[in-house]
């Protein structure tokens, strides 16, 4: 393969190019108008803009992705995460067209794409799941039969979800009949399918996730574990390996069971089982992603493994040039997701432009970001605006370090996530590793985030640094960043 068509932006686009550029492969950016002065364009050897920012006009229309990989004579795609990676048409297209998709098989992406299909496939291989129906529930007399066999709360969950979308707590039989309706309407409007499942609540788990390594040989390995279980609204912040709960035994009955579910689809590249983990250490299959992780880089930080040139080796059809004793795991590491978001205000977007922009340094710290000084989040994708990882030689190291690093780091023009991860870090639950997927409903309140900024911020009140960091009204840029200035 000498060159490959990165079919993404931002952060992930970058960062596949920079491995496909150390493996002396070329690299060809597809652009929307609005992205033409991010790095991605210009770091790529050869870019085009293929239309307007909404994605249908860009990163999801396949015609235009596919004219421009024909053209340029590029021999694979690389999806990226989000965007065309989990879908089967566009895989199915691409092999068409004689160029490699760098990731698994159609059968795996359609299979693993449905979170029905996908507890029916990996049903055989004795894969613990949470209590629940694994048929699409139509019957609203059976559902209430069954969640009363469960035992109250349950989920309710589109086949079809993704992204921490189409699912709804019933907390008693009462609310079954209005959320199950709500559930299907909503899995219809956001997936094009209405079919919608039952299963048990489980209560404070956390989400620990298995990093998958398979070859077209059939041989599979798994890469450790992630424990993602700070999350608001189902979506991960904050993002460390290993997880502070997993000794090496759990972590080999967990990576067992993870490695059958990739069989369960013959799956080849990288991938990742999700499961939830409840307080007696008992484990349940969630789903798996059938691509790159935003979080891969924990994993990567702790096995020394670049993930994307073990994609392209897979690719490649080269056989895995490690055994599952042989996967390395050492020290500790932590990712930050810096989201353009107000923790504040919900977490909800908080775009514009960066007016200030300085990235935290030093050993073992290292930043996966797509944006520069100067330019603005469009509105138009995920508000994330870089990734902070960092590692240590354990996790109390990697923990102090990363606090450092979030202090060091300088965004100024928007609201972001580092606050909130700063608090959560610093907390007594992430210290002590109980936390759960609840840490933000059980201890976080916004007037929190206040205190400590208040604490950053010394003597200036917090409205004013309020003001300067997140704008109601518009002020001017030089004014915005003078202020910003004034206060470190
Ligand atoms: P998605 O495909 O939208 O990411 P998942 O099934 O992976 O959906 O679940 C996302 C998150 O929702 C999990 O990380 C967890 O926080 C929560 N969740 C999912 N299923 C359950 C469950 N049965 N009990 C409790 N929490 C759950």
């Amino acid at each position: 393969m000498k060159k490959v068509l990165i079919a993404n932006r931002g952060e992930i686009a970058l960062r596949v190019m920079r491995t496909l550029k150390k493996m002396n492969i070329q690299t060809v950016a597809v652009y929307s108008d609005v992205d033409k002065d991010l790095p991605f364009v210009h770091f790529a050897d050869e870019a085009y803009c293929i239309g307007e920012a909404t994605p249908s006009q860009s990163y999801l229309n396949m015609d235009k992705i596919l004219n421009v990989a024909i053209q340029t004579g590029a021999e694979g795609i690389h999806p990226g995460y989000g965007f065309l990676s989990e879908n089967a048409v566009f895989a199915q297209r691409v092999s068409d067209a004689g160029i490699k998709f760098i990731g698994p098989s159609i059968e795996a992406i359609n299979v693993m794409g449905d979170k029905l299909d996908a507890k029916q496939a990996v049903k055989k291989f004795d894969v613990p799941m949470v209590p629940g129906t694994d048929e699409e529930l139509t019957d609203i007399a059976l559902g209430k039969k069954i969640a009363n066999e469960i035992g109250y709360p349950i989920l309710i969950k589109a086949s079809a979800g993704g992204g921490g979308k189409g699912m709804r707590v019933v907390d008693a039989e009462s609310q079954f009949e209005e959320q199950f309706e709500r559930a299907t309407s909503e899995a219809i409007s956001s997936f094009g399918n209405g079919a919608v499942f039952i299963e048990k609540y489980v209560q404070q788990p956390k989400h620990i996730e298995i990093q998958i390594l398979a070859d077209a040989h059939g041989n599979v390995i798994h890469l450790n574990e992630r424990e993602c279980s700070i999350q608001r609204r189902h979506q991960k912040v904050v993002e460390e390996a290993p997880s502070p709960v997993v000794d090496a035994a759990l972590r080999a009955k967990i990576g067992e069971a993870a490695v059958n579910v990739a069989k369960s689809c013959h799956y080849e590249g990288v991938g990742t089982v999700e499961f939830l983990l409840d307080k007696d250490k008992n484990f349940y299959f969630l789903e798996m992603n059938t691509r790159l992780q935003v979080e891969h880089p924990v994993t990567e930080m702790t096995t020394g493994m670049d993930l994307v040139e073990a994609q392209v080796r897979v690719a490649r059809g080269e056989e895995l040039w490690l055994t599952q004793d042989e996967v390395p795991l050492f020290g500790h590491a932590i990712e930050v997701r810096v989201n353009a978001e107000d923790p504040e205000n919900d977490f909800l977007p908080d775009l514009g432009k960066i007016v200030h922009y300085k990235r935290p340094q030093g050993l073992g710290i290292r930043v996966d970001d797509g944006f520069e000084e100067g330019l603005t989040i469009p509105l138009a994708y995920d508000p994330m605006i870089a990734k902070l990882i960092v590692y240590g030689k354990d996790r109390e190291e990697a923990i102090e370090k990363t606090l450092k690093a979030i202090d060091e780091y300088e965004i100024a023009g928007m609201s972001t996530t580092l606050g909130f991860a700063r608090f959560a870090i610093d907390h007594k639950e992430f210290r002590d590793g109980s936390f759960t997927i609840n840490f933000v409903g059980d201890h976080f309140k916004p007037e929190m985030l206040r205190k400590e900024i208040s604490a950053e911020i010394g003597e200036m009140s917090y409205e004013i640094f309020k003001k300067i960091k997140n704008e109601a009204e518009p002020v001017y840029e030089d004014q915005k960043l003078s202020s910003w200035k004034s206060k470190r």
